[in-house]
Formats: structure tokens, sequence, C-alpha cells
């Protein structure tokens, strides 16, 4: 297959590609680095069946040859960035989207869309099904990044149902590990650079508020089966192990061995109090569910910090 994935030199996109390329697949990766990182991509250099193309997904998208598939990756996903670039977010859920299906369309390729767990907002229900609706504050800080991927999802499924296009959505729940930005502000990254370097450990709110931690080789696996298979209807891929912000610090504390205390902040505007997977769907429908518990894909993440923040350390030593 030749496959298309936009957000390539993110976080979850570029571990994408190598899922693809590592199955023999060609990959076609597009991004225009608005939060994403070149080094996420260095690795490919000089892989013939990977090119790379600079390009903002919310414009005309060329791509030249057939494509197989078409997987939209790009957008900003942590909510510190998509506070800060609110209009980006809501263009490439909207606009990145059209365009993203527009190009499916005309390849007769199959289309899969990253959604989020932030489409269930703060839920009502839980642990939130596939079925579930959510409770969404469109007006809040937040509905740029809910809103545009709620949007996204309808316009997803409007191209299946008038053009026939073939359609996938995932639903992806908090998902961490190497390659994340060590300040792209996400908790785990916050916790664990905080830790590493010797700082308090930034709980908002009480800490009491729930998330369900999903190690980055688990969920590519998980999208990884869900486009190749006949699914149809969003499916949430996540780990439901779920932890409350407080207990995260103290596993995050013991696994870098480090001294820092916890320290507390305010609570961010409509920060989601709860959330868990239900992943019923994904057990029966791909035969997936996650392998790797949080303390393990802790110990696996902790070393590409390590390096980066060594790193830092060393250039500020030389200043
Ligand atoms: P990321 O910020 O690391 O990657 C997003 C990539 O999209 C970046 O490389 C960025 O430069 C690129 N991008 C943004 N706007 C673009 C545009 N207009 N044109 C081209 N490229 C653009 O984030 P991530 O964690 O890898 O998230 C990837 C996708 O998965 C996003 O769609 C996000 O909403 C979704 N998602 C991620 C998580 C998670 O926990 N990581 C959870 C739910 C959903
Ligand atoms: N959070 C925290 N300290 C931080 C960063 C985040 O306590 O330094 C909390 C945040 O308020 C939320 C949870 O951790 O309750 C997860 O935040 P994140 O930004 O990773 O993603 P979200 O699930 O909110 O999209």
């Amino acid at each position: 297959m030749r496959v298309l994935i936009t957000g390539a030199a993110g976080f979850l996109g570029s571990h994408l590609c190598d899922r693809f390329l590592a199955d023999g697949h060609e990959v076609v990766g597009m991004d225009n680095f608005l939060t994403g990182s070149p080094d996420n991509l260095a690795h490919l250099i000089g892989e013939p069946r990977f090119r790379f193309i600079e390009h903002d997904v919310t414009n005309y998208i060329y791509v030249e040859g057939p494509l197989d598939g078409v997987l939209h990756f790009a957008s900003p996903a942590s909510p510190v960035d998509y506070l800060e670039f609110p209009i980006q977010t809501l263009k490439v859920g909207s606009l990145g989207t059209h365009k993203t299906l527009g190009l499916a369309k005309k390849k007769g390729a199959r289309y899969l869309l990253a959604s989020t767990s932030e489409v269930y907002g703060d839920p009502q229900v839980h642990p939130q099904p596939e079925s579930y609706w959510g409770h969404v504050n469109p007006i809040g800080p937040r509905g740029v990044y809910d809103e545009a991927k709620r949007f996204a999802e309808a316009m997803t499924m409007a191209y299946h149902r008038y053009h026939g296009v073939d359609v996938r959505i995932v639903r992806i729940f908090n998902t961490y590990g190497p390659r994340m930005r060590p300040y792209d502000g996400r908790v785990v990254s916050n916790f664990i650079v905080q830790a590493l370097r010797g700082e308090p450990l930034t709980v908002y709110g009480d800490g009491s508020q729930t998330r369900s931690f999903c190690y980055v080789s688990d969920e590519v696996e998980g999208i990884y089966r869900l486009f190749m298979s006949d699914a149809q209807g969003p499916v949430n891929i996540g780990n439901p192990a779920e932890f409350t912000m407080v207990e995260l610090a103290q596993l995050v504390i013991e696994a870098t061995g480090s001294t820092s205390s916890i320290e507390f902040r305010p609570l961010p505007t409509d920060d989601p109090k709860v959330r868990r997977p239900d992943i019923t769907r994904a057990r029966e429908e791909l035969g997936w569910e996650p392998q790797v518990s949080l303390a393990d894909g802790l110990r696996r993440t902790i070393p590409y910090f390590r390096k980066l923040v060594e790193e830092q350390g060393a250039v500020a030593r030389a200043l």
C-alpha cells in the first residue's frame, strides 16, 4: 500500500509512519511543523519507501501518484498547544479534514481520522463507550479542539454517506511515549521533565481528576489494526487503567528516583474530571487490547526525556 500520513512530524504521526514502513508499505508524510519537529523523522532520511512533503493541510493538497490510504493526524493535540493556536486548531480540524477527505475521494483511498476522547468533553457517562454523545462546552477555551474534532467526525461521516468514501474514525485517549516534546504541556511530559530536573511536579486542581494513559506502541498497534479492519463507526483506542493526577505524580517520582515534591496549581477551565475508555469494540472487532502497563511505559519513556534534559543542561552550562 501507499499511504499519506498528515501530522507525520508529530509524536503519533511519526510512530505511525514507522509502523506502516515496518510492514513494507510506502509512506508519504506531510506536516507544516506547527507543533512537530523534523527530529521525529530524522531516522527515515534515506529510506526509499518514505517521502516527506512540507505543507499546511488547510490548503489544497496535491500528492502525485496513487494512494491507498489517507490518515489525517495533523492537529495540535496538547491543551497548551491548542490554546496557543486556537484558530489553526479549528482550521486543521475543519478545512484540513475537508481537504484530506477530498484527496481520499479523488484517489479512491481509505480514510482514517484521528479523533479524540475530547469529543466526550467532561463526560457524564463513565467509562465512555463510542455510543456516548459527549458533554462539551462549545464556547470554552477547549472548544476550539473539541468542536473541531466533532466537526471532523461529522465531515468524515458525510463523505462516507454522500460520496461513498471508505472511512475509519479512531477516538484516541491520552497517549505518551518517546518523541513527545519535553515542554508540550501534557501531563506525562511535564511530570517526567520536572522530576528529572528536581523541580516540583505541578498538579492542577486537587489532583483527583483522572485520565487513562496508553503507551505509544499499544496506541499505534490499535490504530493500525483499525485501519486494516472493516470496523465501521468510531472506535476508542486507549488503555482503560485509570489514575488520578496525584497517583501519576507519585508513580513518576518513584520511576525517576526523584526527590521532587508536588505543588498544586489552579485547575484549567473545563478540565474533564474523569476519563476512561470502554474498549469493548476494539477488543471484539480488532482483537486489540493494551499490553504495556503505566509503570512499564514510564520506564520506557523516561530515558528519552533524561537524554533531552541532560543535553539541555550541557548547553546551559556551556553558555
Ligand atoms: P503533535 O502535536 O505531536 O503532532 C501533530 C502534528 O500535526 C505536528 O507535527 C504539527 O506540526 C502537525 N500539524 C498541525 N497543523 C498542521 C497543518 N495545518 N498542516 C500540516 N501539519 C500540521 O500531536 P500528537 O500527539 O502526535 O497528535 C496527533 C493526532 O492525534 C492529532 O490529530 C490529535 O488530535 C490526535 N490525538 C492525540 C492524542 C494524544 O494523546 N497524543 C489524544 C487524542 C487525539
Ligand atoms: N495536568 C496537571 N499538571 C500538569 C499538566 C496537566 O495536573 O503539569 C492535568 C490536567 O489538568 C488534566 C490532566 O493532567 O487534568 C491531563 O492533562 P493533559 O494536558 O495531559 O491532557 P488532557 O487529558 O487534559 O487533554
